[in-house]
């Protein structure tokens, strides 16, 4: 008899469990919000124009508004001379008549009056702007009917499905939807998650250490996390590897309903792995063929309102950090109905060598470097290369390598997909 060692590919391989962790996603409930606290949320429902977009026919240029009949012959040499009967500053309501050998004056974005049907920018006329209140003489013939007019309904009619389900709202598609007379939007409620980080050698940020104490980075890592993946992050605590804190713990956050507990530490395969023991029950632990982030714990337990998803994520910070985008991220998402779970991936070359595990997927925190022709190159964040207790390391970390699993090696120069994280450009 001899003890079993697993072989790499008794590993489960990201996809598995990433799939076991999405089937489990239910999407929140919707909620309908005003347009200013819709910001950063996914949209549940097709957004539909209410109004034209132009509103109205309006100028595209400071000029007059003329009839093309009557300057259709322009030239230098032979003005066509108009009597100026109007001005249109932006705001008006006017729409005043317009008679043969008649024009307005009119500023871009004001409505075009119903009988004119082109612009005449000051720039085609004698006087300009200085002179444009009692005649224009226009030296420059407009190309045809319509030039100049922005005509009501060209971008977007009323009633078209401006922005698609599953979008995140960012500024621009508010704005859109505000310029399409839109003033609230149907978007997904936020997760509300619970983060909670294990063992008992941390201290609170900041506060003197004993001998083998170390700050509690976590808590702050996974938060932000979340948070920038769109949840409410409802706790954030810290527990010790006795078990009765932990215990505590999850039944208050249960009892509060919360959609996602989000623990790191206390998952791999030693002595005091306390959300191993303690949830053994509720969670899978699993070991997935990626690094870092090999021991994964994943399951559900029901709340009041419904179940809340439990994520034993590995300790090591750089291994929390990976694991959560590689498998929090992508179901905080799916919760608020985003059509795109995962961030794209980007081939870049590497601009370093570097050494890759066998038989597990590698997620290298990495910095890109813009050349000075512009060309775009990837490279270890560490210098000490994957290590996942290198914390200080993800500080300059901008982005993800992902290498394949079977890969072993990375040279100068070759091929590599790699996601941007938030503030990659930052
Ligand atoms: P564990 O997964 O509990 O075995 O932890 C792995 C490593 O990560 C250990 O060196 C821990 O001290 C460290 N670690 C675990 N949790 C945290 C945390 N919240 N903040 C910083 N380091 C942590
Ligand atoms: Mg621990």
């Amino acid at each position: 008899m001899s003890a079993v060692t697993p072989s790499p590919s008794a590993l489960r391989t990201v996809e598995e469990q990433l799939g076991d962790v999405l089937a489990a996603v239910r999407p929140l409930a919707s909620v309908t919000l005003a347009l200013e606290d819709a910001v950063g949320r996914t949209l549940r429902a097709p957004l539909r124009a209410a109004l034209d977009i132009p509103v109205f026919d309006n100028s595209a240029m400071d000029g007059f508004a003329v009839r093309f009949a009557d300057v259709a012959a322009a030239t230098g040499d032979a003005p066509a001379v108009l009597r100026v009967v109007a001005d249109l500053p932006a705001g008006t309501s006017d729409d005043p008549r317009l008679g043969a050998g008649e024009t307005a004056r009119i500023m871009t974005g004001s409505p075009v009056p119903a009988d004119a049907d082109a612009i005449v920018p000051f720039e085609d006329t004698a006087g300009g702007l200085a002179d444009s209140l009692h005649t224009a003489r226009v030296l420059r013939a407009p190309a045809g009917p319509g030039v100049f007019v922005r005509r009501a309904g060209d971008d977007v009619h009323a009633g078209d499905v401006l922005l698609e389900e599953g979008i995140a709202l960012g500024p621009l598609q508010i704005a859109a939807a505000a310029a399409a007379g839109v003033a609230a939007a149907t978007v997904s409620a936020r997760p509300r998650v619970a983060i909670v980080s294990t063992g008992s050698e941390l201290a609170p940020v900041g506060a003197p250490l004993r001998r083998g104490q170390i700050p509690e980075s976590n808590g702050v890592l996974l938060a932000g996390l979340a948070a920038a993946a769109g949840a409410e992050v409802v706790a954030r605590l810290s527990v010790d590897d006795e078990g009765a804190a932990l215990r505590d713990a999850v039944a208050a956050l249960l009892a509060a309903s919360v959609d996602a507990v989000v623990f790191s530490g206390g998952v791999s395969a030693g002595a005091f792995e306390v959300v191993r023991t303690e949830l053994s029950g509720a969670m899978t632990f699993s070991r997935v063929a990626m690094q870092p982030g090999k021991p994964q714990g994943f399951g559900m337990l029901p709340t009041p309102s419904g179940a809340a998803l439990l994520f034993g994520l590995p300790g090591n910070p750089v291994s929390a950090a990976v694991s959560f985008e590689v498998f929090v991220r992508p179901a905080l998402r799916a919760m608020q109905g985003s059509r795109t779970l995962h961030r794209p991936l980007l081939l870049l070359p590497a601009g370093a060598p570097w050494r890759t595990p066998e038989g597990r997927r590698q997620y290298l925190p990495a910095v890109v470097d813009t050349g000075a022709d512009g060309t775009w190159t990837v490279r270890p964040a560490t210098a000490g290369g994957s290590g996942s207790h290198l914390a200080g390391g993800l500080g300059r970390a901008r982005a993800l390598a992902v290498v394949p699993a079977e890969v072993v090696e990375v040279r100068a120069g070759d091929p590599v997909a790699v996601m941007l994280l938030e503030g990659w450009d930052a």
